[in-house]
């Protein structure tokens, strides 16, 4: 069984496949945006939208998502840095090119309702 697409050492059923499926909550900060990160790997648009915060969703179609998502092949995550509420990652991808790619971003989010919503990023060349 390959390990999920979010680095960590467990499959993707037993990792992040729950959450996409909405089987399961993300309890951390942290286990969502491995969660989004394997939802892009993927292409799990609805679950990108499901877990951007309400006040934010106007920036982000779900079409939008998709495209970022599918021309790009996701290759890993490293988790820089975290606190309760924000996460520093890194994302290794090829573009439509090939090209070899990092998307380096602070991410901020929010828990309401009982769950964690991703909010925005500062994002990092
Ligand atoms: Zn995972």
């Amino acid at each position: 069984m390959p390990d999920c697409y979010c680095g960590s050492f467990l499959s993707f059923e037993k990792c992040c496949e729950p959450y996409l499926k909405n089987l399961k909550l993300a309890t951390t900060a942290e286990t969502l945006m491995r969660s989004r990160y394997s939802a892009f790997a993927t292409g799990a648009a609805d679950y990108l939208v499901s877990t951007t915060h309400s006040s934010q969703r106007k920036f982000h179609t779900k079409a939008a998502i998709l495209e970022w998502s599918k021309s790009n092949h996701w290759i890993k995550l490293e988790v820089l840095a975290k606190t309760e509420t924000n996460v520093t990652f890194k994302a290794y991808y090829l573009d439509s090119e090939l090209k070899e790619q990092i998307h380096h971003e602070h991410s901020t989010f929010v828990f309401e309702n009982k769950s964690w919503f991703y909010v925005d990023g500062e994002f990092f060349q």
